[in-house]
Order: C-alpha cells, then sequence, then structure tokens
C-alpha cells in the first residue's frame, strides 16, 4: 500500500531521557495483544470496536485482596458493593458471589440489587435523596439505611409510626478529618454538634433506635491517616451516644474512596510512587479501632469501597479511524470512544496500549474522540509512534465510573464482554441501536411527517 504524504515536522527528540524515578513511562508504550488470553482482535472482530473488556480474574483477585487486606486484622468485616461505581449485573452478582452486600444511593439502585436477588437485610441504603415510598419499602425489607438529613429522619419517624414498630437506623457522619475540600453536603456534621443534635431528636420522638454510623470522607483518598481520623471520631462519638442514651452500635461503615492504580492529571508522581497500597490503610484504619474500642467489643465494620476494586478489572479498546496535525504541528489521532464512554478521562492519565509493534519515532501527540465537542479528549500529551489507521489502542483501567456515567450522546453505546477464569467470553451488555434509544420516545400525531 502506498503511505500517505504527510508534511514533514520538527519535534525534539526526547526518548530514552530518565528523569529521579527512572525513566518516564510515556516514553514506553507497551504491546498488548490479548486479554486474559483473549487476542484482542478476535474480541473486535466478533464484537465490534469500542469494546468494554471486563477480566472475571482481576475483580476477583482485587475483591478478594482488598477484602483479606481487612478480614485478617479485624474479626468482623463486611463489605458493601458500591453499585455506582459499576452496576452492570454481571459485575454486582460477581461481587456478591464473594459475599459482599450491596451499597445502593437511590430508589433506581436498591429496585436494581431487589432485581438482582439481594435481599433487604443484605443492603446498605445511602444517598441524599430516599423518597417516602422506596424509603418506606427498605424498612419493610429490613435495608441497613444510614440517615442524610433531618428530614428522612421525620420521614423514618412517620414509617415507623405506619408501621407500628421501632426501627434500627444509622446516621451518616461528616466530619474533619483532614481532607479538603472537606464534604460537609452529605449527613450530620460532627464537630458542630448536628449530629449529637440528630441523636437527641431520635431519642426525643421514640421510634428510631440508633444501631451504627456512617462516612464517606470522600474519593481517590491518597492519605491513609484520613481514615484512622475518621475511625477515632466515629468511634468516640459511638460511645458517648451508647453510655448517654442506651443505644448499641452495631456497625462503623467507612464509606469507600480507596484509589485505583492510575496517575491523576496535574499529578507528578507516578501511581508506584503517590498511591499507598491496600495494606497501608487497612493497617491504619483497624489499629485506629483497637486504639479506641474498648476491650472485647467488635462492632461490624463496613466498608464501601467501589473504585479500588472495579478499576482495574475492565479495559476498553478502541480502534483510530484517522490522524490528522493540528495547527502546531502537534500529531492527533481520532479514535472511535470519547468521553461520552470514558467520562473518567476528565481526572485520569489513562495507561494506554498499542495492540501491534510500530516502527518510528514517538512523538508527543493528542487522542480525541469522536463527538463533535471540544472537551472531547482522552489524552492530550501522550508519546506515540505513528500509528496507521485500524491500530487498536487499549485504555486501562476503565472499570468504575464509566459504565455508570457514560452518556447517549450521538453514538450508541458499545457491547461490554466479560472474559471468564475459563477464557470463555460473554456478553454481558449488547451495544445499543436506534429502536433501544426511540423506544421511550412517544411523536404525538400533530407533528407525524407525511
Ligand atoms: C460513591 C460511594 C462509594 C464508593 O466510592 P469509591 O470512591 O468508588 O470507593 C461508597 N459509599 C458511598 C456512600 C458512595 O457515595
Amino acid at each position: 500500500m502506498k503511505k500517505k504524504y504527510e508534511k514533514p515536522v520538527i519535534t525534539r527528540i526526547e526518548t530514552g531521557f530518565m528523569n529521579k524515578f527512572g525513566s518516564s513511562p510515556y516514553y514506553s508504550r507497551r504491546i498488548r495483544k490479548e486479554i486474559d488470553g483473549v487476542p484482542v482482535e478476535e474480541l473486535v472482530e466478533k464484537y465490534g470496536s469500542p469494546l468494554f473488556v471486563i477480566s472475571e480474574r482481576r475483580l476477583r483477585e482485587n475483591y478478594r485482596r482488598i477484602y483479606n487486606a481487612f478480614a485478617t486484622r479485624y474479626p468482623n468485616v463486611q463489605f458493601g458493593w458500591s453499585y455506582k461505581t459499576n452496576y452492570l449485573k454481571t459485575v454486582c452478582a460477581i461481587l456478591h458471589q464473594e459475599g459482599a452486600w450491596a451499597e445502593v444511593v437511590s430508589g433506581f439502585e436498591y429496585e436494581k440489587a431487589r432485581n438482582l436477588g439481594i435481599p433487604g437485610d443484605k443492603i446498605i441504603f445511602n444517598g441524599p435523596y430516599k423518597t417516602y415510598d422506596v424509603l418506606k419499602r427498605a424498612v419493610e425489607e429490613g435495608a441497613h439505611i444510614n440517615i442524610d438529613h433531618m428530614d428522612e429522619l421525620v420521614d423514618l419517624e412517620k414509617i415507623a409510626e405506619e408501621l407500628g414498630r421501632t426501627i434500627k437506623v444509622a446516621i451518616r457522619l461528616n466530619m474533619d478529618t483532614g481532607i479538603y475540600p472537606h464534604w460537609d453536603r452529605f449527613g450530620f456534621n460532627l464537630e458542630s454538634g448536628q449530629a449529637h443534635d440528630a441523636v437527641k431528636r431520635m431519642v426525643w420522638g421514640g421510634k428510631l433506635k440508633l444501631a451504627g454510623l456512617h462516612a464517606h470522607i470522600g474519593t481517590f483518598i491518597l492519605e491513609p491517616d484520613a481514615y484512622a481520623r475518621a475511625v477515632e471520631k466515629m468511634v468516640q462519638f459511638g460511645y458517648e451516644m451508647e453510655d448517654t442514651y442506651g443505644f448499641k452500635m452495631e456497625y462503623i461503615d467507612i464509606g469507600g474512596g480507596f484509589p485505583s492504580h492510575i496517575k491523576l492529571k496535574g499529578t507528578y508522581l507516578p501511581p508506584d510512587v503517590a498511591i499507598p497500597s491496600i495494606e497501608e490503610y487497612a493497617e491504619k484504619i483497624t489499629s485506629a479501632l483497637y486504639r479506641n474500642l474498648r476491650p472485647g467489643d467488635f462492632p461490624k465494620l463496613i466498608l464501601e469501597s467501589g473504585r479500588a476494586i472495579v478499576d482495574e478489572a475492565e479495559f476498553l479498546i478502541t480502534t483510530v479511524i484517522a490522524s490528522k496535525r493540528l495547527a502546531d504541528g502537534k500529531k492527533a489521532y481520532i479514535v472511535d470512544a470519547g468521553v461520552n464512554l470514558l467520562f473518567t478521562a476528565f481526572w485520569y492519565k489513562f495507561n494506554v496500549e498499542i495492540d501491534r509493534e510500530v516502527k518510528g519515532m514517538n512523538e508527543l501527540s493528542a487522542i480525541y474522540g469522536p463527538l463533535c465537542m471540544n472537551i472531547d479528549i482522552l489524552d492530550d500529551g501522550i508519546m506515540l509512534p505513528p500509528l496507521e489507521r485500524g491500530t487498536r489502542l487499549i485504555f486501562f483501567p476503565v472499570g468504575a465510573y464509566n459504565n455508570t456515567q457514560w452518556m447517549q450522546f450521538i453514538e450508541y453505546r458499545p457491547n461490554v464482554v466479560i472474559v471468564t477464569e475459563e477464557g470463555e467470553v460473554h456478553l454481558v451488555r449488547e451495544k445499543e441501536d436506534l429502536a433501544y434509544i426511540e423506544e421511550k420516545e412517544r411523536l404525538p400525531e400533530k407533528f407525524k411527517l407525511e
């Protein structure tokens, strides 16, 4: 095939330079020809591009590693799978098989968990918006409800009255843990006395029993000590409530927020240096428990880790559709997936692998998605060798928040497959088509075209 003519550009050769952390990752693009033993080309031939590929092996391994980090250090541990991080049925089902409960933050997610067969008493119900009807259903089905605000507390008192019984509940706390900006819009503030006031109101009403405490201090928290501070404050507050009002804390739920292994935009250090291991978090958290709990007291420790469990269990295969030169001479590639599918592109500097060996000098390049939108950028400073049309670029990790926050904007959402531990490939979400997208639309008679 005759090569397309391209106007020559001059770029400084920077290949191979070292910095003080070793050789820069930008200069060594890795080749990936398979995912868990299944050739990338075979996957694309059968299921198209772009294509999300989940690895069952990685998902189970990640879960077990994180679960064991806590279960080997503390005797009473329960994980709740954060549905909003990835609520594909297959992902949820695998994590439920591993023993996780469901952690949901809306009526929709609550229905999803029940529909998958999860009983109410294995559902943790969080979030600032729980309608009266869903809340009532959750109470009747024995869900663990973490109250977000005073109006919800009042709703629960009404529900208790309707059902003619008292209800066990927990409250969500927010507090200063040294992580800024401080998330104070969820739950009751600890330092200002708001949380204590909520408990007083419960006592006064006589219908709700405080049985647990919840906190979720943020996401991608790089500071294990922040969790230790949260645990210390929660346990101390719990004992204060037990001693003052006679409640018994059955669980301490410390939420999620552990990072996955990826470089964030605007950070200098590579993930190997910047991101503490899960064992460091577990050590800090359980040590804080032992320092503050009374001897022989082991309330259930609930964790709602999302990103750290699923992010590194999923890949996105994309295809180079075209290349061009920008006005300043910079090389740019257009691929068939953009921020419509990769919401986390706004924060992540993804690992990008190529499906074949490519000859030629690395050059500073940009990778754009297919959208007619200026913000549709997957990477704007990546060293890439000259890529031909049809080359596959594999983005990683993509398991957290993309299959839930993706948007249907000018493109259909593509197939999602899983590679099982046995090396089989199964479709877990079929690519969309026009009939699916238009199913809920109605065109009133008046506007019908001849
Ligand atoms: C989003 C969320 C999680 C999961 O957070 P990650 O940062 O993905 O671990 C856990 N609990 C609550 C209440 C959440 O809103």
